[in-house]
């Protein structure tokens, strides 16, 4: 099974998809994930990436096509993935349908997570995240049990560099330009599911679950 995750920076994309590809035994491949590796790795991706990051702004489309198509090449991938951050504007979208075509796969389900602005930057914010292991946690929401350290691993978390206010704002205004009409393309192709994704992350877990098992005969989640 393929699951697109699709919403604004903070909509909660990759808090979901960690846990549900947990329960679908599906692998989770984040485009941001990847790209922050390659940066911490000083590779010639993470060098050519970094400057576009730190800015908010998207990384060529080029680059983040052939990263992904790199990913999905690899073993665990075939049985399926959920994607978080990909695809970012209608050409990515129309770049992964070509990629799947091209291995007879399909997308089964794009799930829009519709956050309001105001809990995406209250979200954004206060976001804590894990330099090991990647967990996510929040200052005021979901804070630690010990500051500034992972309950996963005890790893140092840190403030992301592009989650600071101005970086945000940023985020947002390419959201709105480039990455909103993608909602309507998968709209178009009567593969999208609208989840209000305001409410807490089980709860939206929940819909997504109940969605899933509604329109998929063959799943149990
Ligand atoms: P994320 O962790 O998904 O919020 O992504 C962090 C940053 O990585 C974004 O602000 C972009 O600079 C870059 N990025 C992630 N995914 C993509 C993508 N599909 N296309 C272009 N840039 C991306």
């Amino acid at each position: 099974m393929q699951i697109v995750l699709l919403g604004a920076p903070g909509a909660g994309k990759g808090t979901q998809a960690k846990v549900l590809s947990k329960r679908l035994n599906l692998v989770h491949i984040s485009t941001g994930d990847i790209l922050r590796q390659n940066v911490s790795d000083k590779t010639e991706l993470g060098v050519q990436a970094k400057g576009f990051m730190e800015k908010g702004a998207l990384v060529p489309d080029e680059l983040v096509k052939q990263m992904l198509a790199n990913r999905i090449d690899e073993p665990d991938a075939e049985k399926g993935f959920i994607l978080d951050g990909y695809p970012r504007n209608v050409k990515q979208a129309q770049a992964l349908d070509k990629m799947l075509d091209e291995k007879n796969m399909d997308i089964d389900f794009v799930f829009y997570l519709d956050s309001s602005e105001a809990v995406i930057i209250q979200r954004l914010s206060g976001r804590l995240v894990c330099s090991l292991c990647g967990e996510n946690f929040h200052i005021k929401n979901m804070p630690p049990k010990v500051v500034m350290t992972c309950d996963n691993c005890g790893s140092r978390l840190y403030q992301r560099s592009d989650d600071k206010a101005e970086t945000i704002k940023r985020r947002m205004e390419i959201y709105r330009q480039d990455s909103a009409p993608v909602i309507d393309y998968y709209r178009h192709k009567k593969k999208l599911f609208q989840v209000d994704s305001d409410e807490d992350a089980e709860l939206v877990l929940d819909k997504i679950t109940r969605l899933i098992q509604e329109n998929h005969d063959s799943c149990k989640v």
